[in-house]
């Protein structure tokens, strides 16, 4: 086929990915779709995967898009003629020991608030349905009926005809050498045939994604790894239904095929492919069998499976497939370039994802936007720190040998740290912090006390910090504490079209004058909420914006790429050109009466007011907000003089006992008071009526605002979910997030948060309660409530209003 000089879209790539793209392009949209490949299709990574089709994640929406591709896969060979193999054999999880089993009865939990169906097994249920197995270690083991198997290949020939059958022209034998910028936009795809001018690009390039997308300047971070598995002769007596097996204490994952079984499994000494560029031709190439390296899998898997002994070995697959920092893949519109879209780092379950992320895929290419929230796979999700191709090596290697272990609850990254610091680094380590990491900043969680080990110690209950925090949250709501937040990500909007483009963009009402703050959400065309933020105004036309430190590429990316055409408006990163020091209790502002001129009395510095005030010599911008519900300024300092303003509110605050406070009882300081978080609380997938922040929507000015419509819209109607708080009366139940919430038995939502608030002395979780008939009042307060936690049943109560109210100094629990 010859190349076309133009095309609406042109999908890069044609693995599982891309033809997955295409398909949907096509059908679903009608697109003009060219697909070039610069081998044959399938010829990357998809041709020797497994076949493994897993669909349950922590995430509810990437769980939906899992789904999906099975729905897909079970019809498409009646579509397009050519069968996907797929086989709804289920799929056992296996635990050998009671943290293992905990996390079981977590998962089945999220299993049953994400509508799929999940039972937990005895060992004698597990030796029923998969007689060659050994069960004598088992303390049981998770069963998915719906999951099951396909083949790899012929998948992606089916999704190939379907987009086909529906006008895209897929070319096989191109490679695509480069592109033609205008600016940040690709205006010609160059290839070693010629050029095609084209409107949009996908990058489904799979491991050649990152270099791919290099040509055009943008960053996806992942990091080719290698992965082996076995096929082995036929084994008697295996069924050829046999469920999939995973058994993560093992390490290993097993699939029947011809009678024989495929056996991998994911090392913690995983052996990384190159970091440099991959090699252009490695069309159906493997690397040289590693048995040496493998013997670790066959150990533990002949233990599981004894007939493994005998059995003859047919063929091993060692191939590259790559993999994230996060083991989440790379969805979206990239950050650096306006017309590139990526669908790329499939962390060996691009098969299982292929069909929802085609889908996906192609409607984020359409309407520019994400069609759901898909902020654990977003691209903007990382940082320029990605672009460090070691560091990510190293963070993905981490990932790839934590696939199987136990996911604790509050796990760290261990690898690439300490990689951003804030100045206080050191004196906050003499405070015996102990840090966690966001998008490479270290951040204390938590402080240990004199003469223990400043160390996490993971565990499916309490942990060893939850003491220490609770003491840090005392001092908040008792007298007055400083918590490190100088990682928040900052921006600058200048120009004199500054507020007109703040009026367009924000859904609160911005345009006030200066020396205000507001709290607001940024939506997207239905009405969710993308964002989340304060938005201080220093000036006429200068606006200061500051929102949460792992939000930092996909905030920026949003406002700039709204912000209207033609007008005087300047966004501007400025991060690092601030320290920021959050100073909040009851007595922050005699603290901060002690290193200030400035008067801070209420009625000088109200509540949602911006001051510059000067602390130790240094002009800081000073916030009066507040996240935990107590007095409170947030203090932005020129970065050098962190230090110094630190050492001053540390001796002023002495004799009230101030100390530094960690993000661990941030978080419990907000449960209590119902801040919501964005990404868990409130997510592109909310909208703020729904979520109770209706009252920071501006539908009773006149501004046309992105989002107003569809506000206008859910605000008429009855909500179909609402945003509630849930406590639980017995105080060692672990809330984490995902607890199915049942009314009068039924359920009705899961949480979206789970914490411990340590004024109200009880757990505390946060979700949408559901009714298609519409919720109200009086259908909130109606009911009687349970939280499944871990598969049990726990009574709870309901609560619409905060749990803890600072002025009333009270406890509504
Ligand atoms: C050993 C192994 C076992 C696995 N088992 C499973 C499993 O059981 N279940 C599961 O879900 N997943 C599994 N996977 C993962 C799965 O194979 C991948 O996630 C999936 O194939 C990724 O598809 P892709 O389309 O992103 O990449 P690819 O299939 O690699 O496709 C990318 C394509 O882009 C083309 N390309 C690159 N550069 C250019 C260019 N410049 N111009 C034109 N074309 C270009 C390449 O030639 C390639 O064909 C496994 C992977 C391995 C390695």
């Amino acid at each position: 086929m010859t190349l076309p000089s133009h095309a609406q879209i042109v999908v890069i790539g044609g693995g599982i990915i891309g033809c997955s793209t295409a398909y949907h392009l096509a059908k679903d949209h009608k697109a003009d779709v060219v697909l070039l490949e610069q081998g044959q299709l399938t010829s990357g990574s998809t041709w020797h995967a497994a076949g493994l089709v897993g669909q349950l994640r922590s995430s509810a929406s990437i769980t939906r898009v899992l789904k999906y591709s099975v729905d897909l896969y079970k019809r498409l060979d009646a579509e397009t003629g050519l069968a996907t193999g797929w086989k709804m054999t289920g799929c056992l999880r296996l635990a050998t020991n009671p943290d293992r089993w905990t996390e079981f009865r977590r998962l089945a939990t999220t299993a049953g608030s994400f509508g799929m169906e999940m039972h937990l097994l005895s060992p004698a249920e597990v030796k029923a349905m998969w007689p060659l197995m050994r069960v004598d270690d088992l303390v049981g083991a998770s069963w998915l009926p719906t999951d099951g198997q396909a083949s790899p290949s012929d998948i992606t020939q089916s999704l190939a005809r379907g987009a086909r059958m529906n006008g895209a022209k897929l070319i096989e034998n191109i490679r695509v050498t480069g592109f033609e910028m205008d600016g940040e936009r690709i205006v010609k795809v160059k290839t070693d045939q010629g050029d095609i001018a084209c409107e949009k690009v996908v990058n489904c390039a799979g491991q050649w994604a990152r270099q791919v997308g290099a040509m055009a300047g943008i960053n996806v971070p992942l990091q080719p790894v290698k992965h082996q598995y076995i096929i082995t002769e036929k084994i008697d007596g295996l069924s050829s239904n046999a469920p999939t097996i995973r058994d993560p204490d093992r390490r290993t994952y097993f699939k029947e095929e011809v009678g024989g079984l495929v056996m991998g499994g994911y090392e913690p000494n995983p052996q990384g492919w190159v970091t440099g560029d991959v090699p252009e031709d490695w069309q159906f190439r493997l690397f040289d069998d590693d048995f040496d390296h493998f013997e670790q899998h066959m150990l533990q898997a002949i233990e599981r499976i004894p007939a493994l002994e005998t059995v003859g070995v047919k063929q091993m697959i060692n191939g590259p497939e790559s993999f994230t920092p996060d083991g989440n893949f790379i969805l979206g519109r990239a950050p650096e370039c306006s017309n590139m879209f990526v669908g790329a780092g499939f962390n060996a379950f691009g098969i299982a994802s292929g069909g929802g992320a085609g889908w996906v895929l192609a409607q984020w290419v359409v309407d520019g936007e994400a069609p759901l929230d898909l902020w654990t796979v977003d691209i903007r999700r990382f940082s320029n720190l990605h672009r460090d191709r070691e560091w990510v090596r190293d963070r993905t290697l981490e990932a790839y040998g934590k696939h199987y272990t136990i996911g604790f609850p509050h796990e760290e990254y261990a690898s690439g740290r300490p990689a951003i610091v804030s100045p206080l680094y050191k004196r906050l380590q003499e405070h015996g912090a102990v840090f966690g990491s966001k998008l490479g900043w270290e951040r204390p969680n938590w402080f240990a006390p004199a003469g223990t080990e400043p160390a996490d110690v993971y565990s499916m209950g309490r942990q060893n910090w939850f003491n220490e925090v609770g003491k840090e949250h005392a001092l908040v709501r008792e007298k007055v504490g400083i918590f490190d937040q100088s990682s928040f990500a900052k921006y600058e909007l200048t120009g004199k079209d500054a507020q007109t483009a703040l009026d367009y963009i924000c859904a609160n009402d911005i345009a006030k004058p200066a020396g205000r703050l507001t709290y607001t959400q940024l939506l997207n065309t239905r009405g969710g909420i993308e964002c989340d933020l304060t938005v201080a105004r220093l000036a006429e036309d200068k606006f200061y914006i500051v929102t949460g430190t792992g939000f930092r590429t996909h905030d920026f990316a949003w406002i700039r790429e709204h912000i209207g055409e033609g007008l005087d408006a300047r966004l501007a990163d400025i991060t690092e050109h601030f320290g920021t020091l959050s100073l909040m209790g009851p007595k922050a502002r005699d603290v901060l009466a002690r290193v200030t001129d400035t008067d801070v009395g209420n009625s000088a510095f109200p509540f949602g007011h911006v001051r510059e005030i000067i602390i130790a010599g240094a002009t800081v911008r000073a916030l009066r907000v507040t996240y935990v519900g107590e007095l409170g300024w947030e203090l932005h300092i020129p970065i050098a003089a962190t230090g110094a303003v630190f050492d001053a509110l540390m001796q002023a605050g002495a004799d009230f006992g101030i100390k530094p406070v960690g993000y661990r009882a941030l978080e419990s300081l907000r449960l209590e008071k119902g801040y919501r978080a964005w990404g868990a609380d409130i997510t592109p997938n909310d909208s703020p009526f729904e979520a109770g922040l209706g009252w920071a929507v501006k539908l009773r000015k006149d501004t046309e605002f992105l989002g107003r419509k569809a506000s206008e819209t859910i605000q008429a109607a009855p909500l179909k979910k609402r945003f509630a708080g849930f406590t639980v009366a017995r105080d060692d139940v672990v809330l984490l997030g995902r607890e199915t919430i049942l009314r009068n038995g039924e359920t009705v939502g899961y949480l979206t948060s789970g914490g411990f608030g340590y004024t109200v002395g009880k757990p505390i979780g946060f979700g949408y309660v559901r009714h298609a008939d519409g919720v109200t009042d009086d259908f909130l307060t109606g009911g009687t409530y349970e939280l499944v936690v871990a598969n049990e049943r726990f009574p709870a109560a309901i609560h619409l209003e905060p749990l803890y109210d600072p002025h009333n100094a009270k406890v509504k629990v």
